[in-house]
C-alpha cells in the first residue's frame, strides 16, 4: 500500500465513522503524524492532496518542513508533542497550531513570545485524562484553571487534546474529553491515533492524529 492509498483508505474509515455519528466527515481534519520518517514521504503525501501535518519535535520539524512552505502555501503544521520552555520561541515560528499546552510556566512563555511576534498559533490544552504519572498533560482537575489562564492572557485557545492510557479502551476518555471540552466552551477536541480513530470520530473529535496507519511502521 502507497501513502496515497493508505490515505484513501482513511478518509473512507473518517467519512464512515462519522455518517455512523451523523456528522459531516470534512468536520474532521486529518494530521498526518510523519514523526521519524524522510521528508520524502511528507511530499508524498502532499502530492496526493494532503495538506495537514503533525510532528512531534520542533528540532526534527525543523529540518524537514521550512523549504516546502514555498511549494504548499496551504500546507499546516501541527505540533503534536511536549514543548519545552526553552524551544517556545522555534515552535511558535514554525508551527500553525500546537496541541500540548500543559502547565502555567508554558503558557507564561507562549504569551511572551506572543507579544515579541506580534502572533500566536492556535492552541490546544494537553489533558491527562488517565492520570498517568508519567504522562505529560494538565491533570482533569486543573484544567479549566489552565483554560481560564490562557484566556486571561489573550492567546487563541481552541480545544482540547489527549492521549489516552495504552492499557485503558479509549472510548471513555474520548467521551470525557468531548464533555469536557464542551463544558469549557471549546470547539476543538483532538484525539485518536491509527488504532483508534473511528471511535474518535463517532465521539466527536474535531482533529485526529494518524501516523502509522499512513506512513507505515516506525
Ligand atoms: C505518534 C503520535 C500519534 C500517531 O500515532 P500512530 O499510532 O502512529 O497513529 C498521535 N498522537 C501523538 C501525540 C503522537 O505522538
Amino acid at each position: 500500500m502507497s501513502i496515497r492509498d493508505n490515505l484513501a483508505a482513511v478518509g473512507g474509515d473518517i467519512a464512515r465513522a462519522a455518517e455512523r455519528a451523523g456528522r459531516a466527515p470534512e468536520d474532521v481534519r486529518l494530521i498526518a503524524v510523519a514523526k521519524t520518517k524522510p521528508q520524502s514521504a511528507v511530499v508524498e503525501a502532499l502530492q496526493a492532496g494532503q495538506m495537514i501535518f503533525g510532528e512531534n519535535r520542533v528540532q526534527e520539524s525543523q529540518g524537514k518542513y521550512p523549504d516546502l512552505r514555498a511549494d504548499w502555501p496551504d500546507m499546516e503544521l501541527h505540533l503534536i508533542g511536549p514543548l519545552q520552555t526553552n524551544k517556545t520561541r522555534d515552535a511558535m515560528a514554525l508551527f500553525d497550531v500546537i496541541h500540548t499546552v500543559d502547565r502555567p510556566k508554558l503558557v507564561r512563555a507562549l504569551a511572551r513570545e506572543a507579544q515579541a511576534l506580534g502572533r500566536c498559533p492556535s492552541l490546544l490544552i494537553q489533558v491527562n485524562t488517565g492520570e498517568e504519572e508519567q504522562k505529560a498533560g494538565v491533570l482533569p482537575a486543573d484544567t479549566e484553571a489552565l483554560v481560564a489562564l490562557v484566556r486571561a492572557e489573550g492567546l487563541p485557545l481552541q480545544g482540547l487534546m489527549c492521549i489516552p492510557p495504552v492499557e485503558d479502551a479509549p472510548s471513555g476518555h474520548f467521551a470525557f474529553l468531548k464533555r469536557m471540552a464542551d463544558d469549557l466552551g471549546l470547539a476543538w477536541v483532538s484525539m485518536g491515533m491509527s488504532g483508534d480513530y473511528p471511535a474518535a470520530v463517532e465521539l466527536g473529535a474535531t482533529h485526529i492524529r494518524v501516523g502509522s496507519a499512513i506512513f507505515g511502521a516506525r
